[in-house]
């Protein structure tokens, strides 16, 4: 799939919609979704054009790739998540019910979250 560059976290990119940005650095910009599911949670987006991590883990650099990962973790633990536990969610493509096409993973955390699979 073609990366669309009128999705709303391409915009928020080119600063052209606010965030609340909780962390940000060359590669990655992370920031509070705007309809949290929890007490933490936080979307953590690669800068460059990337549609899902199928793509991101395809076509990016494994020094971003892991770069990006580290900063998850990174945001979990700033968050005060990560003794009591977290979850990290990436809905990918249509089956994956991912409804904005550039790539992010969900941190959840500070409640108990429930069992997600049977
Ligand atoms: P998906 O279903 O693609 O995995 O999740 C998209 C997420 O983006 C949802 O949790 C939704 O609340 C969040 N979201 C959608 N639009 C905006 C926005 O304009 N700002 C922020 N901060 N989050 C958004």
């Amino acid at each position: 799939m073609a990366y669309d560059q009128t999705n709303i976290f391409a915009r928020i990119l080119r600063g052209e919609l606010p965030c609340d940005t909780v962390y940000e650095d060359e590669h990655v910009l992370a920031f509070n979704d705007i309809r949290p599911l929890a007490p933490v949670h936080v979307l953590v987006i690669p800068k460059g054009p990337y549609t899902s991590l199928d793509d991101f883990t395809a076509n990016a650099t494994p020094e971003v790739v892991g770069h990006y990962f580290k900063v998850v973790g990174e945001i979990a633990r700033k968050a005060g998540v990560a003794e009591t536990g977290y979850r990290i969610l990436s809905n990918i493509g249509g089956h994956g019910h991912q409804e904005v096409p550039h790539l992010h993973v969900h941190v959840l955390g500070g409640r108990p979250l429930g069992r997600m699979l049977p």
